[in-house]
């Protein structure tokens, strides 16, 4: 079996460095930029669209035009085309899907600055060659295992960091468990098992946001551009970043332990799409804590949902288990004692009650047993085997 594994570490910079990182992200965003806009022109003008390799064989034209090009990597900026390629192969997807299209924008200088390397990489222990930019000591925090697929620079509030993809074969395991469970994902509850368990969402974010509402508001009465008005910024980028992290880290949390104690995991088969048009169901009906909760971050809320679900799907398959994905329909108004389906199941948020049996229980923990009954009798089917993919 082979597994992608991703080691980020923090580098070890220096002005000299990061000017050549600028410089490098800085012609990563122009050809992205360039290209951006080429696409809408000639789509206006012609109806057709250049795709990745119309527009590849024009950058060694490019550099002449603009020598100041060669300062990246070729295949760097072969990259950033490919991130272009794929921006608007996501917005195609979403519009396909119905959801909201976000077409691709145009890229900021010293927003998300960041390029990636395919290949031309060497490490030796803790140290990292990046052409063009030179070697680079890195905070080597754990080693790195497997075949470097490719590395991408990144710059943060805290810092710039690398990130090191690799590809590994390990021998098939096989999983330690042998318990299914069903996993539903909401606002309230982060995630419910059918098991019973819960998992709340990350409650020290509370605090954080709190805080950075503070910040928020204090930078807003600042000069622009003034000292204080810079010291400000960057705390408050730090504070995204931690709020980030934190996030992540708890998103990691919950999926390991999740994957690690069941071998088979149905989880519901949404499109980021839906899952906003659901948030905003939530915020319609009533629910004080879900409407301001769901008012206020659902983009990352959203965001969240759609890592952690890829984060159990390959951390399960890593420790030799399966994934099972079904239609989300239903799920959370069928009584699962009796099958009845109807919204008056559901008369709060948090309280399943059967108008038809009388059952009652958590509602998230409801929809979770769903899922798994759906999971199964698809699973039992055979049709599961090209949705575990
Ligand atoms: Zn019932």
């Amino acid at each position: 079996m082979k597994i992608v594994k991703a080691y980020k570490y923090k580098l070890k910079t220096n002005k000299n460095i990061e000017e050549k990182f600028r410089q490098i992200a800085g012609c990563c965003r122009f050809v992205y930029n360039l290209f951006l806009a080429q696409k809408i022109q000639e789509y206006r003008t012609d109806f057709v669209m250049p795709n990745y390799y119309d527009q590849a064989v024009q950058l060694p034209l490019l550099k002449e035009e603009y020598p100041w090009l060669k300062e990246a990597p070729s295949q760097v900026l072969q990259q950033a085309l490919k991130d272009l390629e794929q921006a608007y192969k996501n917005f195609f997807r979403r519009v396909k899907s119905g959801g909201v299209p976000g077409f691709p924008k145009f890229r900021k200088k010293g927003v998300h600055d960041s390029f990636r390397y395919p290949q031309g990489i060497k490490i030796e222990g803790s140290r990292i060659y990046l052409p063009k930019a030179g070697w680079v000591s890195f905070h080597k925090s754990r080693s790195i295992q497997g075949e470097i697929k490719n590395v991408t620079v990144s710059e943060s509030a805290s810092g710039w960091y690398v990130s090191i993809q690799t590809e590994q074969d390990v021998p098939d395991v096989v999983h330690s468990s042998n318990t299914a469970v069903g996993v539903d994902v909401g606002v309230r509850v982060f995630a419910a098992l059918s098991d019973g368990t819960t998992y709340m969402p990350v409650n020290n974010l509370k605090k954080l946001e709190k805080k950075l509402t503070k910040v928020q508001r204090d930078l807003s009465r600042k000069k622009k551009g003034s000292n204080n008005f810079k010291k400000n910024a960057k705390k408050l980028a730090l504070m995204h970043e931690r709020i980030k992290n934190t996030r992540m880290d708890y998103l990691h949390k919950v999926s390991t332990e999740i994957s690690k104690n069941h071998a088979v995991v149905v989880l519901e088969n949404l499109k980021i799409s839906n899952m906003s048009r659901s948030a905003k169901g939530t915020v319609e009906s009533p629910g004080e804590n879900v409407k301001a909760k769901a008012g206020l971050n659902k983009s990352i809320l959203n965001q969240g949902w759609g890592m952690f679900r890829n984060m159990i799907e390959y951390k399960t398959k890593h420790s030799g288990g399966n994934i099972i994905l079904v239609d989300p329909r239903y799920t959370s108004q069928t009584c699962h004692n009796c099958g009845y389906t109807s919204k008056e199941n559901r008369k709060t948020q948090s309280h399943f009650h059967c108008t038809v049996c009388g059952y009652e229980l958590n509602a998230d923990i409801n929809a979770a047993k769903n899922i798994l009954a759906v999971g199964l009798t698809v699973s039992a089917c055979g049709a599961a085997a090209s949705a575990a993919q």
